[in-house]
Formats: C-alpha cells, sequence, structure tokens
C-alpha cells in the first residue's frame, strides 16, 4: 500500500493494493477501530462541511478507511448522503490532482510519487477522448455530454462551446474540472450495495451518529418561510401566549425564541413580536435571541426535539401529524411541504402589506 493508493483510493491500482494485501473487511470493522473512526469521519465530513477530513497519517489505515466508508454509506442508503460522500471524495481528489499536476518535473524528480493527467485521463478510459493541442484540450463530444451534464452554468452547455470535428475545446482547468466529474461517477458507482450483516453489526453505532447527522441537517435546513397557521401546536400555544402578555417560563421562552430563528426570523423581527409582551424587556430579548442564534456565544442553538417539549410541559394540542414527526421543525416543515407555494402568506410579507396600506 502507496501514499499515491491513499490519496487516491478510487483507482483501480488502490483497489488492487488493497486486494494483494488480502484485507479481511470483516475482521477491519471488527477489530481495527482507527479504520472505522476515519472512515466515520470521511462521511460525516462530507454531510457536513462538503470535504473528507483530515487524511490519517498512517497510510494503511487512510487507504482501508476508504472502503468501510463506502460500506456505511451503503447501511445509511439515504440519497443525500451517498450523493454529499461522492462529491467530497471528488472534491478531495480534485484539489491533490490539481495541486499535482502544477508540480513541476524537476520538483516531481524530488518529491513523492504523483499523479499525472495521462494516467489519471487513462484510468476513465479517456485518453483516446481528450487531445491535448498545445493551447487547450478537445474532448470527443460523447465524453464531455456525460461528464458536463452536471455542472452548473451556461456556460458549459454545449451550445455555447465551440465544437468542431465532434470535439469540444476546454481548457486545462475546465478539463480538472471534468475530471472531478468523472472522480465522482467512479465513487458513487455500486452505491449502494449489499452489506454483509456480520459487517453491519459491526457498524451499528456508525450509522446510528450518521443517522443522527443526517436529521441534524434536515432540522437545520433554511426554512425562510414565517406562516404561524402552519406552526405546530406547541409553537402555536407559546406564540399565543406571548402575544396575550402571559408569563413564560424560560424553557417555554427558549423553545418559542429557537423556533422562530429556525424559520428564518431576524432578531429585530423576533423582538418586535415579543414587545407586546410586558415580561419580555427589549434588551434582554435582544440578548437572548442573539445568544441563541450563536452571535453572543459558541454554540448556535435549536429548537428543542418533541421529546424535550413534553418532558417540559410545552407540548400541548397535539394532532395528527404531531404522530408523526419527532421535531417541532419536522412538524412545520411537512406542513410547508403539504401546502401550495400559492397559498403560503408570509406573515412578513403581510405585516409590510399592512403597513403599507395603513
Ligand atoms: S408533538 Fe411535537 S410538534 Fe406536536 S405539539 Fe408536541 S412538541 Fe409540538
Amino acid at each position: 500500500m502507496e501514499p499515491l493508493h491513499a490519496r487516491y483510493p478510487f483507482l483501480a491500482r488502490s483497489r488492487e493494493a488493497v486486494e494483494a494485501a488480502a484485507v479481511d473487511l470483516g475482521e477491519i470493522v471488527a477489530t481495527d477501530e482507527t479504520v472505522t473512526a476515519r472512515a466515520l469521519e470521511r462521511v460525516e465530513s462530507a454531510i457536513t462541511d462538503g470535504t473528507v477530513g483530515e487524511p490519517h497519517r498512517r497510510t494503511r489505515v487512510e487507504l482501508l478507511s476508504y472502503p468501510v466508508a463506502r460500506v456505511l454509506v451503503s447501511l445509511v442508503d439515504v440519497h443525500i448522503c451517498t450523493r454529499k460522500y461522492a462529491q467530497a471524495e471528488a472534491e478531495a481528489a480534485y484539489d491533490r490532482f490539481t495541486e499535482e499536476f502544477e508540480t513541476t518535473t524537476e520538483l516531481k524528480s524530488t518529491q513523492r510519487e504523483t499523479l499525472d493527467r495521462t494516467e489519471l485521463l487513462a484510468e476513465f478510459d479517456l485518453a483516446s477522448a481528450v487531445r491535448d493541442t498545445g493551447d487547450g484540450y478537445r474532448v470527443e463530444v460523447g465524453a464531455y455530454l456525460d461528464l458536463a451534464a452536471d455542472q452548473r452554468g451556461d456556460s458549459w452547455r454545449l451550445v455555447n462551446r465551440p465544437l468542431a470535428d465532434g470535439e469540444v475545446r476546454v481548457t486545462a482547468e475546465e478539463l480538472n474540472v471534468l475530471l472531478k466529474q468523472a472522480i465522482r461517477h467512479r465513487v458513487t458507482d455500486g452505491l449502494p450495495f449489499t452489506v454483509p450483516d456480520a459487517i453491519a453489526d459491526e457498524l451499528t453505532e456508525e450509522v446510528d451518529r450518521l443517522e443522527e447527522v443526517l436529521s441534524e441537517l434536515e432540522l437545520t435546513r433554511e426554512i425562510d418561510t414565517v406562516v404561524p397557521e402552519l406552526f405546530p401546536p406547541c409553537m402555536k400555544s407559546l406564540l399565543d401566549q406571548v402575544q396575550k402578555g402571559e408569563h413564560l417560563e424560560h424553557h417555554s421562552r427558549f423553545a418559542i425564541a429557537t423556533f422562530l430563528v429556525g424559520i428564518g426570523m431576524t432578531t429585530d423581527e423576533i423582538v418586535d413580536l415579543f414587545q407586546v409582551n410586558p415580561g419580555f424587556g427589549e434588551e434582554a430579548t435582544r440578548y437572548q435571541v442573539d445568544h441563541i442564534r450563536g452571535d453572543t456565544s459558541p454554540t448556535e442553538y435549536s429548537t428543542p426535539a418533541c421529546s424535550t417539549m413534553q418532558s417540559y410541559g410545552d407540548c400541548v394540542n397535539m394532532d395528527d401529524l404531531c404522530e408523526t414527526i419527532s421535531h417541532p421543525m419536522g412538524y412545520y416543515e411537512q406542513k410547508l411541504d403539504d401546502t401550495d407555494e400559492e397559498e403560503l402568506v408570509d406573515w412578513r410579507e403581510d405585516e409590510g402589506d399592512e403597513e403599507a396600506d395603513a
């Protein structure tokens, strides 16, 4: 197992290196916590920040964590996880190979083994589809369409490209982007696959962790829509109490404030809303909301889950939808999804219209 295999674990020769070492994946996940932890980090970082995390200093750990990460992605078996994971692996490889392509031959002789463009093109059967013309590259149109299909921006559309003799002209930088896409396809290829029970049983904690991270991701999705009629019953009730000027316990104030921050309201909007309540001084409210938002604290707080709301007695007037969700944000997202977009009147726009009419 060579460092280059660990840097580019999706290469055929990296897979062969793992096979040649006669590694038993079942034994690895059962006995090698370092590999499993690094595999978890690969997938978790892919979900949370689009990277595969810092490479492990040991080549063996880094290389073996790749097949174990693929097992984890297969066990989680959620499209967004597979997509984010493949994208993060492709981004990591892209950063490495673009740097290595730029390394001069002179430097290469004194440094570690690196990957060059010719080898990478051959890896993806693109050697005959890509031609170096000295002032850039020509890519056969079929290969181009396959690799440019998911690229954002009009400049990638075939109609906006110089095309001659069935070839598309691209710059070296654009060819690198197409190679990144080829890597993403390679990583995605075969995912998810069926994992033997014996291996799955060893990875239940890691899979639970990834499922938790994915559910948090769902809940922190940008909502930025304020339609009080669709609020979950608990939040409707708390908002109602705020607007009637009733006293709220700290946990209840925290719950409604985190919810309002979570759905995209600004501090000023929340302060305005709370000001009708004599128990909420502007300064204290502003401070609390900024704190929840993470502006004046190291943590960004999220809305309590239903189980926490229940234990504080803040879960009231449960309805049918409540039976199917575990989080007030999940309830609200579901309601927004179920409602025709045209019928969604954002409370802030509504207020603005009323002010304008006044
Ligand atoms: S079940 Fe959840 S969403 Fe429904 S009222 Fe209770 S806390 Fe709110």
